[in-house]
């Protein structure tokens, strides 16, 4: 009957247990050098008040970087699904039809950009903000070198064809349309709620 001596506290080590070891960690104080606990908010030693380190302050909840944060995830999600460019005889197409991976990754920092907000990590916004940030940049650089590709093919493969203005007219119809600024702002406003702090 030994193992009934096993302690519930040991069996079961609560995010309690967890966060008071973190406070236990020792670091040298950057004033003195002499050994502090990491969550010591000033030196027992020289009484210099310590910054907390970067890494115990993602937390923040200053609304305005949620507020910033949840608008910005409802702008890339909702952008998404609206039209980025216009095509003739297709209408609007939105990023999903136009490159289904680029649209999955932009759901998919969206969906990131979520779970910062709820566990009021604005900082890592900085991150999904980037990201989607760098997909639009991407999105941007591959419509304008497939269109000028197109009319460069059109040029060559049409030249003594009748219908080449008509195949030029149509490339040049290819437009941007307003879902790519939804998608900016969005990726904008992740990008400054990283920044917004109480202090
Ligand atoms: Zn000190």
């Amino acid at each position: 009957m030994g193992y009934k001596t096993i302690s519930p506290k040991l069996a079961r080590p609560s995010s309690n247990h967890f966060r008071q070891s973190l406070s236990q960690l020792l670091a040298p104080c950057p004033t003195c050098n002499g050994t502090i606990s990491l969550s010591a908010s000033f030196c027992p030693h020289c009484g210099a008040i310590l910054q907390q380190s970067s890494m115990f302050q993602v937390n923040n909840k200053s609304p305005f970087a949620l507020l910033a944060g949840a608008i910005g995830t409802i702008a890339l999600t909702v952008g998404t699904f609206c039209p980025i460019v216009s095509i003739p005889l297709l209408g609007g197409i939105n990023i999903l039809h136009l490159n289904d991976w680029a649209g999955i990754t932009l759901l998919i920092l969206a969906a990131f950009s979520l779970v910062f907000l709820f566990l009021q990590m604005t900082r890592c916004l900085f991150y999904t903000g980037l990201g989607s940030c760098l997909l639009i940049v991407y999105l941007f650089y591959s419509y304008y070198s497939e269109k000028s590709k197109a009319i460069e093919e059109i040029g060559q493969e049409m030249a003594d064809s009748p219908f080449h203005n008509i195949a030029n007219a149509a490339i040049e119809s290819v437009q941007l349309e307003w879902g790519i600024g939804i998608l900016i702002v969005g990726s904008a406003l992740l990008i400054s709620a990283s920044f917004i702090t109480d202090n």
